[in-house]
Order: structure tokens, then sequence, then C-alpha cells
């Protein structure tokens, strides 16, 4: 059926289908919705795709998505630089800051220990993050990955490092359901995991 599309749609078709969740059904929404709306509206959703790959990068601290090479949580003065919170992914960061219960900074590690798709720790920023820790501000760390198997593989890896440094060492879990993911907690499910932490 797809075959008796003009090329173009069926251009834009194989791109949206490849995008997370999105089957053949609703790649075709999508696509005779942009066919109908206007050609701004199509413009403003290609140029904002082209900027988040042109214009945000890393942050160089703690490597969260930024516009600038540090970004706006590691230069806010407000922030308790002695409280860091370990994530899987940058959108952790942003469920965790929805909440506005927390005021530490964060890092983010890139992803998760996962011996069976063979990711290793070489693979995450955990060299980094034991950099930051030996600079002396740093009193407590929040381990907040992930309630599944990765996460808590990822967890035990982490404190088993820092254990040794003598640092205040917690992980939330408690009312994150087992085997979920931190990004689809709600928010006061996540305040009460924040301030539940417990000592590892
Ligand atoms: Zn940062």
């Amino acid at each position: 059926m797809l075959t008796t599309y003009a090329r173009p749609l069926l251009r834009l078709l194989e791109a949206l289908e490849k995008l997370p969740g999105v089957g053949p059904r609703s790649a075709e929404r999508m696509a005779f919705y942009l066919l109908r709306a206007s050609r701004e509206e199509a413009r403003q959703l290609a140029q904002a795709i082209t900027d988040v790959k042109d214009r945000l990068r890393l942050c160089e601290a703690c490597f969260n998505l930024s516009e600038t090479a540090r970004c706006p949580i590691c230069q806010d003065a407000a922030r308790d630089p002695s409280v860091l919170c370990v994530v899987e992914e940058p959108k952790d960061v942003l469920a965790i800051e929805k909440t506005g219960a927390y005021r530490g900074l964060y890092h983010v590690l890139l992803g998760a220990i996962a011996p069976l798709d063979g990711i290793g720790p070489e693979l995450l920023k955990i060299d980094e993050l034991m950099a930051r820790l030996s600079d002396g501000a740093i009193h407590e760390v929040i381990i907040a990955t992930d309630a599944d198997r990765d996460g808590e593989t990822t967890a035990a890896y982490l404190s088993k490092l820092i254990r040794p440094t003598g640092l205040t060492l917690t992980r939330i879990a408690s009312g994150i359901p087992v085997g979920s993911h931190l990004e689809y907690a709600d928010q006061a499910t996540l305040v009460r995991a924040l301030e539940g932490r417990r000592g590892l």
C-alpha cells in the first residue's frame, strides 16, 4: 500500500517510522497532518529538529544536555555543590528538576552498565564522576539510577567504587516501583524517593 505514495511522502513515512513507538499507522497520521499543516508549521518542526542536533551539546561538568559549555544547573550559584545526584540520562535530570525538591548538582552517566548489551563501566561517565568526587567539594552522593536490572547493577558497581572515599552515599529507591524507569515516576513518588533515600 505504501508503494502507492509519492516519493517525498514515502521518505517522510520512512523517517517517522524510525522514531521510537511510531508504527506505520501513526507515521501515516503524522505525515498527513504535516501535509495539511502550514508551510511555517512544518518549517518550525524541521528547524527544531535541526537545532537540537546543531546547538545542544553535553555539559563539560555533569554531561547533561546544554547549549553552553557548562549547563545552567552547574552554573547556578544558588544550588548546593556539596550534594551530587547520579542519574543515567539527561531526561532523568529533567524528571527530578520538575519535582523542585532537589537543590544539589547532577552527574549524568549517559547510560547504565548492561553486560548483556556489551555496555561496561568504561563506556559510561564513571571516570569523570570519580574525578569530580576527588576534588573535595562533594560530601554526599545520591545514586538515582533506574530501579531495573541495569540500574541496580550500576548502583552496586558505583557503591563499591565510592564507599572507600568515605563520602555519604545514598540510593533513592523507596517508592519507585521495582523494574521501572525514573522518568516515568510521578512527581510525588520522586519526591518521596529522594527524601526517603537510604544509606548504601
Ligand atoms: Zn552541568
